[in-house]
């Protein structure tokens, strides 16, 4: 018989520890909290994609008044588990094919429970060896895996949005270092005008980078993009050694790239920068059977890209990358007394945070566990399958209205309305979940193969879904 019921058991243990916090025994909380991880693991390939409308009613049960005492750890996981993992959308399980969300792999997710427990802070060397030698690691696969010039400097971010704005950033202070501007110092105020250049469909994420580096969204060149969305090189404006033009290697809609050989020499002979979008379709690159598509990109000056979307590393997992490595750490550096040559790199001085996630390890795992081959078989493997989709969705008369060049497919099932009723009933079926998006002022269903777990089998199962519910 207890004497005791146990909120007054927990006072107890804390007045006799002294401690602010009730005593837990941290091996079978880990164990407790891990198995309730491998069992979501396990059962997300069976489960529907989109969350029930019961799951996400429970959530209110999250919207208590803040607890006045402290609860036992793990209460704090169970209800975690028993309200939270219901309310997920299933986009590691295979048939998320919305937005370009990759899964995360198998190594990946291991590593971040082995990090998260080491809870290191990777702004510094000093900090957590571990974080910034990973770092260095990754960075160097990265640019060799990318092609991209040897001595470019890079930093670990939290997704493309922020590598954009780091990028350009670095970009604006080596242009205006070179017109005798120290933008760092002076600001911008009174500083020589920097001209941006963007292709007609450029990512939200560059005009949001463009409205917080103080740009302007609309102080901005726009060039008109071809049918795919590609950027018509014959279209740029004159350049000088004072533009920056942002250029794609994967639209988001289509996953077309830009004509990067011919910008990148206009761009050099004016001495302009070059910066590159390549959130995902960089990576395709990896592959022989898709590096025309990426040639030419390497000329640029930057590169954003991610690693929590095609990469499958597990979010948040951005990555920025500049060829001019003095700009981007006087970009980026807290203070100018660290821009000492020869010093290690110190990973706060390439990205705007200072304190930050140890972001190399997953990354490390990513690479580390796929090597060469498991990538260029991720990235081979989803274009096929995203490919077959396509065919599936033209072969049962519906409208595929782009050239499916990588992993990305939209289509149209006739009007605008009978379009997004059809990605309604999909979302609300929950076999796959696709989304809506419009291209070039139609509106279609974007369809993103980007995760490592996707089969073939989860694709003839979506896809039966999705042309059975278009039918109805
Ligand atoms: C997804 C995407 C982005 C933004 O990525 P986040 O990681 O969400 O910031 C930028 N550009 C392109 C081309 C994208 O596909």
């Amino acid at each position: 018989m207890r004497l005791f019921s146990s909120p007054q058991r927990r006072l107890i243990v804390m007045h006799a520890t002294r401690s602010t916090f009730p005593l837990v025994e941290p091996r079978r909380l880990r164990a407790f909290a891990a198995d309730r991880a491998v069992d979501y693991g396990t059962s997300v390939r069976a489960r529907p994609v989109s969350p029930s409308r019961d799951a996400i009613a429970a959530l209110e049960r999250f919207h208590e008044p803040m607890p006045d005492a402290p609860c036992d750890a793990r209460d704090v996981i169970a209800l975690l588990d028993e309200v939270g993992s219901p309310a997920t959308v299933a986009s590691t399980g295979g048939r998320y094919f919305g937005f370009v969300i990759g899964g995360s792999l198998p190594a990946v997710t291991a590593a971040s429970w082995l990090a998260s427990t080491w809870d290191q802070n990777a702004a510094m060397r000093v900090m957590s060896p571990v974080a910034a030698e990973l770092e260095d690691v990754v960075l160097g696969w990265i640019r060799e895996l990318l092609g991209l010039p040897a001595d470019c400097d890079g930093g670990l971010v939290t997704c493309a949005t922020a590598a954009n704005f780091t990028a350009l950033t670095a970009a604006r202070s080596a242009l205006l270092a070179r017109a005798g501007w120290n933008v760092e110092d002076d600001g911008l105020a009174g500083a020589p005008a920097v001209e941006m250049v963007v292709g007609e469909e450029v990512h939200a994420s560059v005009q949001k980078a463009l409205s917080l580096g103080g740009f302007g969204r609309r102080r901005v060149t726009v060039v008109e993009a071809d049918e795919q969305g590609r950027m018509r090189a014959e279209k740029l404006p004159g350049l000088s050694e004072r533009s920056i033009v942002c250029i794609q290697a994967g639209n988001v809609n289509t996953g077309a790239f830009d004509p990067a050989t011919e910008i990148c020499e206009r761009a050099r002979e004016a001495g302009a920068w070059v910066h590159v979008d390549g959130a995902f379709g960089l990576w395709a690159g990896i592959s022989p059977k898709y590096r025309e598509l990426t040639a030419g990109f390497e000329k640029a000056d930057s590169w954003a890209t991610d690693a929590h979307k095609w990469l499958n590393v597990s979010y948040d997992s951005g990555i920025v990358m500049v060829r001019d490595a003095m700009a981007l750490r006087r970009a980026m550096t807290i203070s100018a007394a660290y821009l000492m040559p020869g010093a290690m790199r110190e990973p706060m001085h390439h990205v705007p945070e200072a304190s930050r996630k140890a972001r190399g390890v997953e990354l490390w795992a990513a690479l580390k566990s796929l090597g060469r081959s498991g990538l260029r078989d991720l990235v081979e493997r989803t274009c096929a399958l995203a490919s077959r989709f396509a065919a599936r969705i033209k072969d049962a008369g519906f409208e595929v209205l782009n050239d499916v060049v990588i992993n990305q497919v939209l289509a149209s099932f006739g009007t605008a309305e009978k379009t997004l009723e059809v990605i309604r009933r999909v979302q609300e079926d929950g076999t796959c979940w696709c989304g809506g998006t419009v291209w070039q002022g139609k509106t279609a269903m974007r369809i993103s193969v980007s995760s490592w777990a996707t089969s073939e089998e989860d694709i003839e199962r979506s896809a039966d879904a999705v042309i059975r519910l278009a039918r109805q």
